[in-house]
């Protein structure tokens, strides 16, 4: 019987898709079905909402702050999204693949491609995936982010823009997951990160 070759390193699992469409939704449901995944923890120089916790949905940082870390390469990448700063911690991610975790990223499209650029250049050795979410009209995408209630008008219609702009590179991803409802959408996330798993075992 063939030898199986031993992972040596964890799968980090890229989550993008447009503002409102039901990342976080997914994703908490997701930490449902698999209480073993973990999350990597952005900063931000977005003010928090109501309801959001420092150091459990992202670390809220000022300008300066963040500046500093980025000075200090504490980001395996970071992007200005919507106005606002967001990094992603990288000896977290390095700690957690290094201990063969499945980690979460939800980043936004020029986050994802950083982080396939790093890849590519070897600079990130672990096995990725790059998932996007995508509502299942943009009439239902409109109706979700504005029944969030936590934006402006403007900066609704802003975040819808920008939505259209980014539905453009969903082809460069790995999968397409529809979110129509929260459930199914958990579902086909985690299916897809078993196959890729098994994947990764003979890497
Ligand atoms: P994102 O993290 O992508 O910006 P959210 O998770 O905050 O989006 O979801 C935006 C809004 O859409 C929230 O009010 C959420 O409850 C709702 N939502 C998310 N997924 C679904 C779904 N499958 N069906 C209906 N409403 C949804
Ligand atoms: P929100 O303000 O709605 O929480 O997030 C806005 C956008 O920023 C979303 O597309 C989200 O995926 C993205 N985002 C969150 N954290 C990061 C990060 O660390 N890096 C990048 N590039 N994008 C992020």
């Amino acid at each position: 019987m063939p030898k199986r070759a031993k992972r040596k390193r964890g799968l980090l699992v890229v989550i993008s898709g447009p503002s409102g469409v039901g990342k976080s939704t997914v994703v908490r449901r997701l930490f449902k079905v698999d209480p073993d995944l973990l999350m990597s923890i952005s900063s931000t120089t977005r003010p928090p909402r109501p309801g959001e916790v420092h150091g459990q949905h992202y670390f809220f940082v000022t300008e300066e702050e963040f500046d500093h870390k980025v000075k200090k390469h504490e980001f395996l990448e970071w992007a200005k999204v919507h106005g606002c700063y967001y990094g992603t911690p990288k000896s977290f991610i390095d700690d957690m693949l290094t201990k063969g975790q499945t980690v979460i990223l939800e980043v936004d499209v020029q986050g994802a491609a950083s982080v396939k650029r790093l890849t590519e250049e070897g600079k990130l050795k672990a096995a990725t995936v790059f998932v996007f979410l995508i509502p299942p009209s943009v009439d239902i995408l409109a109706f979700r982010l504005k029944k969030r209630k936590t934006e402006d008008e403007e900066l609704v219609n802003y975040r819808l823009r920008a939505a259209i702009a980014e539905l453009q590179v969903m082809e460069k991803y790995d999968y397409i997951v529809v979110n129509d409802k929260v459930e199914s959408a958990a579902d086909k996330i985690k299916a897809i990160i078993n196959v890729e798993k098994e994947r990764t075992l003979l890497n």
